[in-house]
């Protein structure tokens, strides 16, 4: 796995380190744990899936650059399984992660316990409204894609902070931005192209 995201261009050390020794088979269905290594991503229930290992290393990158290998206050839209959050976790003081289908959040609370992994706070709801409480933060990740960018998380963003989120429709296509909060601008950059699940806005399941 670690040999594919080298190929694909992932550069910051810290981030492949992580990578290389958090297992991805435990976030896995036993019947799919075989597959865990696999730069792909895999279902994991409720018609989500656990991001591709390239995909989250791009994205934890780009909110690194330049903050000397680890951040403070990182806030994560889309929990899924808890994969991207143990990453993100290893990198950061503290993590909010919010996810609205309940048996995914318990899931992802199981697997988090077993990598011993105590930074992060979760909770059932729509994430698009991010997490007021706790912001601002230097980073948020958002691992599902609105039609547009919710007003509130460029809102919760630190000054200097920076928001990675896939945007546009599962048929029409998606791209990944990287958008960095300088005072009351926001710098948009396109990273690439990208397929993600749809964040669906104001409503939780179960
Ligand atoms: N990084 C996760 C990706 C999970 S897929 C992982 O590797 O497992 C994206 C997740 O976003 C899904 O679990 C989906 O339920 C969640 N999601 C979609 N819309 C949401 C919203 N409005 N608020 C919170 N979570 C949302």
């Amino acid at each position: 796995m670690i040999a594919s995201l080298l190929d694909k261009g992932i550069k910051n050390w810290a981030v492949l380190d992580v990578m290389r020794t958090t297992p991805r088979h435990i976030f896995l269905d036993e019947a799919l744990a075989h597959r865990a290594y696999e730069d792909t991503a895999l279902p994991i229930g409720f018609s989500q899936t656990i991001s591709q290992p390239y995909v989250v290393a791009r994205m934890t990158e780009a909110v690194l650059a330049g903050r000397s290998g680890r951040l403070s206050r990182v806030l994560e839209i889309g929990t899924g399984c808890g994969y991207q959050t143990a990453i993100i976790a290893q990198l950061a003081d503290r993590v909010w992660s919010v996810e609205r289908i309940q048996p995914l959040l318990d899931k992802a609370r199981k697997n988090l316990g077993l990598l011993k992994i105590r930074n992060v706070r979760s909770k059932h709801d729509d994430g698009s409204l991010g997490w007021p409480e706790y912001g601002p933060f230097d980073a948020i990740i958002a691992a599902a894609a609105p039609q547009q960018v919710p007003e509130e998380l460029l809102q919760q963003l630190a000054d200097g902070g920076r928001l990675v989120i896939p945007v546009g429709s599962e048929r029409g296509g998606q791209e990944l931005r990287l958008i960095e909060r300088s005072a009351d601008e926001f710098h948009t950059q396109i990273l690439e192209a990208v397929n993600f699940v749809p964040l669906y806005l104001g409503q939780v399941q179960y």
